[in-house]
């Protein structure tokens, strides 16, 4: 599929640009910011740290009658909080004194022991029945007495069958006897429910180097002498992460290079297959074939959707078109990137806004910006310019409330901070439309191949000190000089 978006002339105006303004700000509730995260690559939470997720508004592109705002999505930094649970299992429960007869404590031993062996068995059985497509199996495992969770089942079994799996593995991590609270577990019935958690891995042929690791809670019941899967949906913590194949029935179309799995059984997809395909030519154009060259696209269908894939609470993205995340409980390297679409905000932008949101989150995609030492002016503004790169947008209209802002004497000092970047702040437009002229102004005076030089050393840096150094070795010239050089671009312009 090679057809690209008709490339007309987005329209900015003044309108447009409000909306910006009325930016919820930074809710409490949410985890570190992109920017301390870029860092400290190696941040860890503590851990008595709750599941949470570390979102940052990161980014907003200007096209169509409405601003877009995107986001790079960090890891989660959680793998510590089942710790606890593991310890329930084994470290409460003391050896006994010798000679004694059998206490409290080997019984739950015991139990501890006969729940995990159980449910090993029944995980065999569920990840053996999904990889060979065996319906009659899949539907062996599960618990015959939850009758509103059967259809569920099936649809996830149906997902699962939908999506070009190259593997699913199911690790039995920890349980909790008291995880479940009483009513439920009466409800439940039989001999015995728990609450398992579980990490299911799975890889996508073609797409994933390295599978997906995400840790969900799997209830389980034990009746009749047999151990069956009771429910997927007890117990899912404020801002846990949710496989996609878990939140409704999935469609998945394939193209070229790019995967579309969605949740909106009305949505296009392989018209978003084709704008997924050109923005991979056009993220290539620029930065080198020395990617994966592939993206998956999901589309949920609702916003909270979306929030359960990212691990964010709700509201989190209400201004957020789309988001570039990771898509793991854990950063590491090679953990399988994935951009995910905030259904409402992604589908009003129309085809050109579109294809701007699908250039620039790919550009993120390509330059590995989820786990990376590169400043968020430099990421953003490079998003941007590869971007605006492909869909022509005039600069007089894209960077119109940073060059009002310097005719009227109240434009940038500085290069922009992190900050700047947060969604409550208030320089938030100038603060992306000063990044993409900086990127601008490096392609134009150094040259495009100096520009994707500079990033790629930066990021190999993985040091607070790479942009420094980076401006030295590769654009001859200090940070000090860049920004100089760039106020007088923006003076400039502002004056044309
Ligand atoms: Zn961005």
């Amino acid at each position: 599929m090679r057809l690209r978006a008709a490339p007309g002339r987005p329209r900015v105006t003044s309108e447009n640009r409000k909306g910006l303004r009325s930016l919820e700000p930074y809710p409490e509730t949410r985890g570190p910011r992109v920017s301390e995260e870029r860092e400290q690559p190696v941040l860890r939470a503590p851990s008595h740290a709750p599941l949470r997720s570390s979102e940052e508004p990161a980014h907003h592109a200007h096209a169509g009658r409405r601003r877009l705002l995107l986001a790079v999505a960090m890891g989660l930094v959680a793998g510590t909080v089942y710790v606890g649970l593991r310890s329930a299992i084994h470290d409460d429960t003391p050896a006994p004194p010798s000679g004694s007869v059998s206490t409290s404590a080997d019984v739950g031993a015991e139990a501890a022991v006969r729940r995990a062996t159980a449910g090993e068995l029944l995980l065999q059985q569920m990840s053996s029945a999904i990889a060979g497509g065996d319906r009659a199996a899949f539907t062996g495992i599960v618990d015959p007495d939850a009758t509103t969770f059967a259809p569920e089942a099936q649809q996830v079994f149906e997902n699962l069958q939908a999506l070009p799996l190259a593997s699913i593995v199911m690790r039995y991590v920890s349980d909790n006897p008291h995880q479940l609270p009483a009513d439920r577990r009466r409800e439940i019935g039989g001999q015995e429910a728990w609450l398992a958690q579980v990490e299911v891995s799975w890889r996508l042929t073609g797409f994933d180097p390295q599978p997906v690791r995400l840790t969900v809670p799997m209830t389980l019941v034990t009746r009749d002498g047999s151990t069956y899967l009771s429910s997927l949906s007890d117990q899912v913590r404020p801002g846990q992460r949710r496989p996609f194949w878990l939140l409704g029935k999935i469609r998945a179309v394939r193209g070229e290079r790019s995967l579309v799995v969605s949740l909106d059984p009305k949505a296009d997809l392989v018209a978003y297959a084709r704008t997924v395909d050109s923005a991979i030519e056009s993220v290539t154009a620029v930065w080198g074939p020395n990617w994966r060259r592939t993206v998956v696209l999901y589309l949920p269908r609702t916003q909270s959707q979306m929030e359960y894939v990212l691990g964010a609470r709700q509201h989190t993205y209400d201004q957020i078109a789309a988001v570039t995340t990771a898509e793991a409980d854990e950063r590491s390297v090679g953990v399988p990137v994935r951009i995910v679409a905030n259904p409402a905000r992604f589908m009003s932008l129309g085809t050109q806004g579109r294809r701007i949101v699908l250039t620039h989150e790919t550009t993120h995609v390509a330059s590995r910006a989820t786990a990376s030492a590169v400043p968020l002016w430099f990421a953003e503004g490079f998003a941007d310019y590869v971007a605006f790169k492909a869909v022509h947008v005039p600069t007089g209209s894209a960077a119109k409330e940073l060059l009002a802002a310097v005719r009227d004497g109240k434009g940038p000092k500085m290069l922009p901070e992190p900050a700047a970047f947060s969604a409550s702040s208030k320089q938030l437009a100038i603060a992306y439309e000063g990044s993409w002229l900086a990127c601008q102004l490096i392609a134009t005076k150094y040259g495009e191949d100096k520009l994707v030089r500079l990033y790629r050393t930066v990021h190999a840096s993985r040091s607070p000190n790479g942009m420094r150094d980076g401006f030295r070795t590769v654009l001859n010239t200090t940070q000090e000089q860049f920004a100089d050089d760039w106020l007088r671009y923006l003076r400039r312009l502002a004056d044309e």
